[in-house]
């Protein structure tokens, strides 16, 4: 059995772990590193809970008491500084040094900061751990007027929640539309007229060139002319996964850690999931996959060999009093064959791509009773050989899935 295993980083991929090393391995010492100064919380929670009773009690992810009862050794506001591979050792941000026999990289990622002058000002946010959420939190009542940088999920969600508290929003998107990697151009559209609807306006293909005023923000510039007044910005433009830490060692990267499939890096006893984790050049960056190969590496690392099963991201947003279901390729020249169908009411789209029968990715506004279907068949890969793909519409396809079940 292992003697120790540390883990850096304690999101929700470390939680996972844990909780497979201690199923098949109660002996082993477990070292938890955290940077941030609160015990492992639900980050998903943080966005809603601006408005809400948001203190860390509320949100974590295990008692606090968790930790004792299964033998974990947890260090808070404590950051990793460096790594030696050769000496199995970790270097801490206090000077003092602990030793591994395996370790798990779980650092996850940071929000991505956009290279605009006036990023820093009072008053500017982003959101990504608790402390953020805190700082968002406290300002509010400075903020009547916010402008939301980003229209992927977490912009838009971010704006549906201010409006819904009585702010004035924009939304600004560098891109042409809006949830860019989940959505066509007709999707994003729709999407767009319906968060108009409530008066939230929205511009796409525009950057911000400036963030203006004194100490605190007062306007942006989208031009060098055009300056739109605001007392708040929060910003959401992707995230960089936190790699830092292996940048001096022999772990190898690309835009994360890569791992097998396994989730165990180059180096012999080294693994990562989560966030930080780059599997088959991709790193999804969502929490169910954090999940998924947190587990993984941690029954890896027990000595239980385990694979981990890709799993198609599903990207879903209940907000603006819709729905929206956006899963797998949705790359029409990845595709033999795409579906439509729109509803009259220009609020409601069902698109279905099809590759070599069998449908890769799908995008669904409106009724979602029938997104189950299109993601069973898209994760099972199931084979529409006996469908005639040819004149068949969106709800015949529908029905034959739901037939096939
Ligand atoms: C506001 C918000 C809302 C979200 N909503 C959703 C959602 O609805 N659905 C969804 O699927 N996903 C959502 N996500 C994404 C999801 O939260 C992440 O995919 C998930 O948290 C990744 O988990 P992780 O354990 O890999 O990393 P993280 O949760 O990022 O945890 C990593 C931890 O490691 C620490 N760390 C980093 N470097 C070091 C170091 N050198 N030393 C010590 N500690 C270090 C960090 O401080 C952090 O606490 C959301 C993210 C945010 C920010």
């Amino acid at each position: 059995m292992t003697k120790r295993i540390v883990i850096v980083g304690n999101g929700i991929a470390a939680i996972t772990a844990i909780k497979a090393i201690r199923e098949i391995d109660l002996d082993a010492d477990i070292y938890l590193i955290g940077e941030e100064k609160f015990y492992p919380y639900s980050r998903i929670r943080l966005s809603k809970g601006i408005f809400d009773q948001l203190s860390e009690d509320n949100i974590l992810l295990q008692k606090k008491e968790w930790y004792e009862q299964n033998g974990v050794n947890v260090f808070i506001n404590t950051k990793v500084v460096s790594i030696n591979t050769d000496n199995l050792e970790l270097l801490l941000c206090d000077g003092s040094k602990v030793k591994y026999d395996k370790l798990l990289i779980v650092t996850g990622s940071s929000n991505n900061i956009p290279p605009i002058d006036g990023i820093n000002k009072g008053n500017v946010y982003s959101l990504r751990g608790l402390n953020d959420a805190l700082n968002i939190k406290s300002s509010l009542n400075e903020g009547e007027q916010i402008i939301v940088i980003g229209g992927g999920i977490q912009g838009l969600e971010m704006a549906w929640i201010l409006y819904q508290h009585g702010k004035k929003v924009v939304i600004i998107e560098l891109l042409p539309r809006l949830m860019p990697r989940q959505l066509d151009d007709r999707a994003s559209e729709i999407l767009k007229n319906i968060i108009q609807d409530y008066e939230i306006q929205i511009l796409t293909n525009t950057g911000v060139k400036k963030i203006v005023g004194n100490s605190k923000v007062e306007g942006v510039l989208i031009d060098e002319k055009i300056e739109l007044k605001c007392n708040m910005v929060i910003y959401s433009t992707g995230i960089n996964p936190n790699k830092e830490l292996v940048s001096n060692t022999k772990v190898e990267t690309a835009r994360g850690i890569i791992v097998d499939n396994k989730m165990e890096t180059n180096i012999k006893n080294i693994y990562a999931a989560g966030d930080i984790a780059e599997f088959d050049n991709a790193i999804i960056g969502l929490w169910n996959i954090a999940i998924a190969q947190g587990k993984v590496a941690g029954y890896n690392i027990t000595g239980k060999e385990t694979i981990y099963e890709k799993i198609t991201p599903v990207t879903t947003l209940n907000a603006f009093g819709v729905s929206l279901f956006s899963m797998g390729c949705i790359d029409e020249l990845r595709a033999t064959k795409v579906l439509v169908d729109e509803g009259i009411n220009k609020k409601s789209y069902k698109k279905i791509f099809v590759n070599n029968n069998k449908i890769i990715g799908a995008i669904v506004i409106g009724d979602m009773k029938r997104s189950p279907l299109l993601k069973s068949a898209i994760e099972k890969e199931i084979i529409l050989d006996e469908v005639n793909l040819r004149n068949i519409s969106v709800e015949e396809l529908l029905d034959k899935l739901k037939n096939n079940k």
